[in-house]
């Protein structure tokens, strides 16, 4: 199997493996339970896992909130945000492209009396800056853009968003799942204020995750959306997981050392893919911005192809026709029919992701797969 899904998930790293091990079996203690030493070896690794997820965005340790996952992180920014600045205003900006976890936050919060304005992006899946400043009212508590789109790949105009959110004294949450470790981020130069991370993204584990959340100029504060024992400051209780914490910590350091090399290998897998599907085939359209992208994603409309049947046609080939969150439904998806080139287009797309694993050879093998299967495919519709 030639695994190209790599915005869905990623292997563990084995040296991310190597670093959690200890903490199943030989460091077992709480790390809330310092009384003891097993409780200090692993409130130590902890600690370590935040110093190195806090210098991968330029963030300081003490702004590391650990959670289950990006969906834990987007519902504690969004709900608790809401929840802490009420008082201010009820209103929120977001766009219709965000992943499911912000969507549905904020649906959420309108059936609580919020009112939501969901940005619409241009062709290239990017909101227009212009539309952003004439969205913001005086009730206005909370934008939140993702950073990266796990579909298409553009990488939204942060640091214009935060330098108009700082401006206006708004707090600015960017889901930043498929950013963090793949693309750089420091948090101070763009302004952000609170940003979700996923360890599963970026070869650390699934079922961890971590909010970054301003401590300083300004102050960011959420309500927590779940209570007990009040770890992580009181934003997010229960037992840390701390095999996966520290698993996390590693894979940031990780990504951090070989993110330069990464990006300039994935560029040339793009290129050669692009080149090989629009050399053989006919009507081969890409899907978000052309430079302005994650490094590791590809995605592609084919004219006259239903992706989801050419999917299950591709034995040897894991590709997605976008989203795994959304993949269980018949519906298009809701980014690509969101770039305004019609519903067509959004059932033909491919999502294509290149990870630290993946080799020329399978690149070059999986365009061979796709041709052909394409080929055949196009040649029954016609
Ligand atoms: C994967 C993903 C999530 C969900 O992350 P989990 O850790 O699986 O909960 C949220 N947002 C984006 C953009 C993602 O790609």
């Amino acid at each position: 199997m030639i695994y190209l899904d790599h915005n869905s998930t990623t292997p563990v790293d084995p040296h991310v493996l190597e670093v959690m091990i200890p903490f199943f079996t030989t460091y077992y203690g709480n790390a809330a339970s310092i009384d003891h030493d097993p409780g200090h070896e692993a409130q130590r690794a902890v600690e370590h896992a935040r110093t190195q997820i806090a210098h991968l965005i330029g963030a300081k340790s003490e702004e590391i909130i650990f959670t289950s996952g990006a969906t834990e992180s987007d519902n504690i920014a969004i709900l608790g945000v809401a929840e802490r600045y009420a008082e201010k205003g009820k209103h929120i900006i977001t766009s219709v492209t965000e992943h499911k976890a912000v969507l549905d936050s904020c649906a959420q919060l309108e059936k609580r009396g919020f009112s939501v304005t969901y940005l619409s992006v241009d062709e290239y899946g990017q909101v227009r800056i212009t539309d952003l400043e004439a969205a913001i009212t005086p009730q206005t508590i909370l934008v939140t853009i993702m950073y990266a789109n796990n579909e298409i790949g553009t990488l939204a105009p942060i640091k214009e968003i935060g330098r108009i959110t700082r401006a206006k004294g708004i707090v600015f949450h960017t889901d930043a799942t498929q950013a963090v470790g793949h693309v750089p981020i420091n948090v101070d130069e763009l302004n952000i204020d609170l940003m979700s991370m996923s360890a599963h993204k970026m070869y650390g584990p699934k079922g961890v995750g971590a909010l970054f959340v301003r401590r300083r100029t300004p102050r960011v504060k959420v309500a927590p959306i779940m209570f007990g024992g009040g770890h992580e400051k009181g934003m997010r209780s229960g037992t840390l997981n701390v095999p996966g914490i520290a698993g996390f910590g590693k894979s940031a350091e990780l990504s951090g050392k070989l993110m330069a090399e990464e990006s300039k290998r994935y560029q040339e897998f793009t290129q050669y893919m692009v080149n090989t599907l629009m050399g053989a085939i006919e009507g081969v359209r890409l899907n978000g911005h052309p430079t302005v992208r994650l490094p590791n994603n590809l995605n592609v409309s084919i004219a006259n192809i239903e992706s989801k049947s050419l999917i299950v046609q591709l034995k040897e080939l894991a590709v997605s026709t976008g989203s795994a969150c959304t993949s269980a439904s018949v519906e298009p998806s809701h980014v690509i029919m969101a770039l305004g080139f019609g519903e067509a287009r959004a059932h033909s797309a491919i999502r294509m992701g290149w990870g630290r694993f993946t080799t020329m050879q399978e690149v070059i093998r999986a365009g061979e797969i796709l041709v052909d299967a394409i080929q055949r495919v196009q040649k029954l519709n016609i």
